[in-house]
Order: C-alpha cells, then structure tokens, then sequence
C-alpha cells in the first residue's frame, strides 16, 4: 500500500542543519503537546496521524503562528509499508531524523474473559507492531547518521497492570522492554531509547472514564497534563539528557 504523504511546502521549509523530530499521533492529546514542545525549541516537527487531517493541519497551522516549523504526514503504524515510506520521504527530505516519538496509541478495554481476539490485536499492532514497523527505519537512519533520540510512550498500566485492560497493559509492558532492550543494542552508537510512562492525562483517551475511582489512586489529586508529560520528553531529547539511556520515567502525579 502505498503511503500518503501531506507535503505543506516542506522544501520551503526545510532547513537541514536543525534538528528533526517526528511524532507520531500528533494531532491531539499528549502527541500534539510533545509536538508543540519541540517546535518551540526549534526543532522541525513531523506531526503524523492517521485518520484526522483537519486536527493536524490545525496543529501544523498552531506552529507555523508561532515561527516554529512543521509539517503533517499521515500514515498509520500498523502498516509497515507506510512506515518505510514515511521514513524515507523525511529523508530525502531533511537528510536526518534526528527524534522519533512512538507516541501513537488507542485502547479497546474489556474484561479480559469477555475480549476478543479483535480487541487484544488491535492494541498488540497499533503499540507493540506499530513500534517494531516505524523504529525499525529509523534505527537504520540513525545508526547511520550515528546519532539519535528514541522516546517510546508506555504507561502506569504497563508497570502496574489496569485491571480491564490486559491488553494494553500487556502492550504498554512489552514498550519498556523493547526500550530497554534497544538502548543496550545500540547505546554505543549515540543513540538514546528512553520510555516515559504516564499516569492519567486529560486527552480524548481518558474521557468517559469515572474521575472518583480514578483520583482515589492518584497522590497528587488530580489528572495530568498532556504538557507535564511533553516536558518530559523534551528533556530526553535534549543534550542534557545524553547520559539517560533505557530508562522508564513516571509522569503519574505519584500514582506509582
Ligand atoms: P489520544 O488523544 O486518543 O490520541 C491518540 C493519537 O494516536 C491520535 O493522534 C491518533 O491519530 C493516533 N493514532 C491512533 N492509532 C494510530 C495509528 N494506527 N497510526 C498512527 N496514529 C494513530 O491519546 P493520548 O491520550 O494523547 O495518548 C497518547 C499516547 O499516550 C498513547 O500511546 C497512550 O497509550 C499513551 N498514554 C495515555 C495516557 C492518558 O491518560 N491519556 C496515559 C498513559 C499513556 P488520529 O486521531 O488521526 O487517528
């Protein structure tokens, strides 16, 4: 299949001596605050979604408002072939990817005597088969380029375990050991893999679900932000955090 790419001008835009981040499902929620983070760092931002252009064209606009660089690029993670050709068209590009975010993520919870087969796919291949389709490209970009930042968005309920979502709990675990699988095989090549685990975050994804229950559990009495877990992530991605590698940070307001 053949993958589509929303160009916006990149080369216009395009400045190949600054760095290059792609983020994936940037056109909401914690993605879209990550995104914004970076851009405003200088960073040239590839906002990737897959199903909703207007939000990440809003997105992309945002950045541009405010002098930052950015382009929209739709392909989804489940399907390796968009994945490859999203990687090379940044390439041919930019010349570099400097910054991946697997950050694209869904959820589809039932109990696990009551879930279908459908349902535990769908999460193994948009977190775990979506990262092995996209961090495979960019690793190879990165080994040769001899340089990178790879940041990898678990969660408490990969560390913890949410009862009701076997599957993404599964999923979320299976990141923190493919992080810190990958940062060992390839830490000597100047290539961090770092994963950050947030807790509950204001986005689409919490929405619905019952506040009580949840607050109980969380120390700091309240949700997240999608920019407390976006701070985050830009530390991994910068020069001071050059000596973090496979490590799992906790954004959960001290839920954990
Ligand atoms: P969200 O608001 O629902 O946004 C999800 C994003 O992922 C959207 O941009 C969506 O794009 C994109 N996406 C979904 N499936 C995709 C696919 N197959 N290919 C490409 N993009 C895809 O979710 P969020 O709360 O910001 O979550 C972001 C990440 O944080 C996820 O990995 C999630 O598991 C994790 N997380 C969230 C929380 C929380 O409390 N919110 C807690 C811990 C971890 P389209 O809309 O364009 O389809």
């Amino acid at each position: 299949m053949k993958s589509i790419l929303m160009g916006d001008n990149w080369k216009t835009m395009n400045t190949p001596s600054h760095q290059t981040a792609l983020v994936t499902g940037a056109s909401k929620g914690i993605g879209k605050a990550i995104a914004a983070d970076l851009a405003r760092q200088g960073i040239f931002v590839f906002v990737n979604y897959r199903s909703d252009k207007k939000a990440a064209q809003t997105m992309v606009d945002d950045i541009h408002s405010r002098n930052g660089r950015a382009a929209k690029i739709r392909f989804d993670v489940t399907i390796q072939a968009q994945c490859d050709d999203a990687v090379k068209h940044i390439i041919e590009q930019c010349g570099h990817l400097d910054i991946l975010v697997n950050n694209a993520g869904t959820r589809d919870d039932h109990l696990f005597a009551m879930m279908k087969k459908s349902s535990w796919e769908k999460v193994m291949e948009t977190h775990l088969t979506g990262f092995y389709h996209l961090t495979r490209p960019v690793v190879r970009q990165m080994l040769r380029q001899k340089g990178g930042r790879i940041i990898n968005i678990s969660s408490t309920a990969g560390q913890t375990g949410n009862a009701g979502q076997v599957n993404y709990s599964a999923a979320k675990a299976g990141i923190i050991g493919a992080t810190r699988a990958l940062a060992r095989e390839i830490g000597s090549r100047n290539i961090t893999v770092n994963a950050v685990a947030p807790g509950f975050i204001e986005t689409g994804m919490t929405e619905g679900l019952n506040r009580d229950n949840i607050l109980q559990n969380i120390p700091a009495g309240r949700l997240g932000k999608p920019e407390e877990v976006a701070a985050v992530v830009s530390f991994l991605c910068s020069s001071r955090a050059a000596y973090v590698n496979g490590q799992v940070i906790g954004v959960n307001g001290g839920m954990m």
